[in-house]
């Protein structure tokens, strides 16, 4: 995967340059590397090593609240390659003081999507900074999200699958107003218990919460962005952006899954094995 973030970068150059030098200056370039779930530790060969020597490369897609980052993170484990957020590469762009952040938060915390050109420049230095680090492949969560971000990314690598998870909206909205973190050991919970009818006759959704430990219980935050009426204008941008562009068409190179998971009533240690040996039985 070598020379992936040059590439992207240079697809997108042009009209990338006057942003970039903004924010390269405004990020500190000894941040830790921004919205890396640390991959597993390298026991063993846990994601099949392609002949060409790299990893899987994947996308997840689906609206906010799906869901795709817990299974993006699993996974990430499981294959031994980075998951790698979009949205967390932003939110560490917005904890560092500075200009840059302000203009940041003012996009981010109104529901909105920041420009290609930030987030292809946030998203090229994370995948240098992998490439330096040796790292062979990687889960994308939350990218693409616009038809440009999407034609760069395939443009410049070879996705080997999109996972495009799909949640009623009610159910949606009440997993983003009920998530919570950890403001002292990052992790994450959801407080909200979810129990839905099934619609025409198909089956009930129930989520039970996921409730953080007692030395948790004290130190949890809500993220700004999770507010009623952000999450609404949050799904609202994602359907109008992503659902009625067909941006599932641009991946023609690469098995899309698309997985009703609640919908069907599946759990989602099922959903997750179901993935895994879908790719199984592909590679
Ligand atoms: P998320 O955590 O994925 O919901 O992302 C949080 C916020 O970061 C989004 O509401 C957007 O403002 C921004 N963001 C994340 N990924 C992208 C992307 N691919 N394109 C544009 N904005 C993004």
């Amino acid at each position: 995967m070598a020379g992936i973030s040059r590439a992207i970068r240079a697809c997108s150059a042009a009209s990338r340059r006057t942003l970039a030098a903004a924010s390269a200056a405004a990020l500190p370039k000894e941040a830790p590397a921004a919205g890396v779930r640390a991959p597993a530790a390298a026991t063993g060969r846990k994601g099949r090593d392609r002949e060409d020597g790299r990893r899987v490369q994947w996308v997840f897609l689906g609206c906010p609240g799906v869901g795709k980052g817990t299974y993006a993170s699993r996974l990430s484990q499981l294959l031994d390659v980075p998951h790698i957020a979009t949205g967390d590469l932003v939110r560490d762009a917005l904890a560092a003081p500075g200009p840059f952040s302000k203009q940041l938060a003012e996009i981010v915390n109104h529901g909105k999507l920041v420009s290609d050109e930030i987030i292809i420049n946030l998203l090229s230095r994370r995948l240098e900074e992998g490439e330096e680090k040796g790292e062979l492949g990687f889960i994308l969560d939350g990218f693409p999200r616009t038809i440009r971000q999407a034609e760069i990314l395939e443009g410049v690598t070879d996705i080997d699958l999109v996972i495009n998870l799909k949640l009623r909206e009610e159910a949606l909205l009440a997993k983003c107003l009920g998530r919570r973190m950890c403001s002292q050991c990052g992790g994450n919970f959801n407080v909200a218990s979810i129990d839905i009818e099934g619609e025409n006759g198909g089956p009930r959704m129930y989520m039970p919460p996921l409730l953080p430990p007692p030395q948790c219980e004290s130190k949890l935050i809500t993220r700004p962005d999770d507010t009623e009426e952000v999450v609404k204008e949050r799904l609202r941008v994602y359907h109008d952006l992503v659902c009625s562009t067909s941006l599932r068409l641009l991946f023609h190179s690469c098995i899309l899954l698309s997985i009703l998971y609640h919908l069907c009533n599946l759990s989602a240690p099922f959903v997750l094995v179901w993935v895994w040996k879908m790719i199984v039985c592909h590679r």
